[in-house]
């Protein structure tokens, strides 16, 4: 079959599915709502079981287009991946669009996990109603993107907005996409893992058999552990400057933050508002939200972004934080 590309986008039910490290995510969206999602592990074998994989699930479902979230870059045309530096495998060059179109007949769109998690809560989330927003994700690393004008800017290759790679100590730790001291050897689920593990090993107390992990810092900043406090204190003020830096430059003054590690974010929140507070005679008052969509954010995105689709209103929206 022959698949059309650069007209409209499609009007009927789109599959969108979200690829990440340890499973796979998808959503299957029709009209307004929601007729199905589910989770299962990524196959570790590579990029041809990866679109294997995702044409069985669309073959067991009726779509007209599937958005494809991927961790990392894509080609300039966004038919191939690059980077995808955390999935098992080769994937330097492989062409995902066409090898799933083949499999699927079904026009296929791929983007990037972090803008098609902004596209979801911008439509139906957190950001909705907000037209410049700034976006975060907080997870192993730490994703970004940025909405202007009601639009999320996704550029060649879909390489916008990645403020896990701005400089947040300059010559500190090498951070995977080849610079040193990026925001994501700071603040990523990595970086605050490795922290508290040096921590831990420094005071004798840290357990043999495993690592320690962000949630063990939260958990024990949250119990009143003053290492564990200053440590959350030191990467919110990194956090809060890159944050402010990259606020002044855009005219954005709305936060958006979500990923698996974002409950750090609430740990670290006092500290990167003070550090924010300063920036307020350049943009104004700064508003903070929680995401509001929560795992199936990406895959949701990616369904919304592969076929034009009603959006429905969301039931409740999280609490505003307005410094
Ligand atoms: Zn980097």
């Amino acid at each position: 079959m022959v698949v059309t590309r650069g007209g409209p986008r499609p009007e009927g039910p789109a599959l969108g599915v979200d690829i990440g490290g340890t499973n796979i995510k998808w959503v299957h969206r029709a009209g307004a709502a929601v007729v199905a999602r589910g989770m299962l592990p990524t196959p570790a074998a590579g990029p041809a079981q990866v679109a294997a994989t995702i044409a069985e699930i669309a073959d067991a479902r009726t779509v007209e287009a599937i958005g494809v979230a991927l961790p990392g870059h894509l080609s300039p045309d966004l038919r191939s991946t690059t980077t995808i530096p955390n999935l098992d495998g080769d994937w330097q060059g492989f062409p995902l669009a066409d090898t799933l179109e083949r499999a699927t007949a079904k026009p296929v769109l791929l983007m990037n996990d972090a803008r098609a998690f902004a596209s979801a809560e911008l439509a139906l989330g957190s950001a909705r109603g907000h037209t410049d927003v700034l976006f975060m994700t907080m997870g192993t690393g730490i994703g970004g993107a940025i909405a202007l004008d009601g639009t999320v800017l996704r550029g060649p290759g879909d390489r916008i907005g990645e403020i896990g790679h701005v400089t947040a100590e300059p010559g500190g730790h090498p951070c995977g996409c080849g610079a040193r001291g990026c925001l994501e050897t700071v603040a990523g689920g990595r970086a605050l893992a490795a922290l508290w593990t040096r921590a831990l090993a420094s005071r004798g107390s840290g357990n043999q058999d495993r690592s320690a992990t962000p949630e063990d810092l939260v958990r024990a900043a949250r119990s009143g552990d003053t290492t564990a406090r200053e440590i959350l204190d030191a990467v919110a003020l990194a956090v809060g400057t890159v944050l402010g830096s990259v606020m002044a430059q855009l005219g954005i003054s709305t936060v958006v933050v979500g990923g698996g590690v974002a409950p750090a974010f609430d740990v670290m929140r006092p500290t990167v508002e003070l550090a924010l507070r300063d920036r307020r005679p350049l943009i104004g008052p700064v508003t903070l939200l929680a995401a509001g969509l929560g795992p199936y954010a990406g895959a949701t995105g990616a369904a919304l972004s592969a076929t034009a689709q009603p959006l429905a209103a969301p039931s409740t929206l999280p609490q505003l934080s307005v410094i």
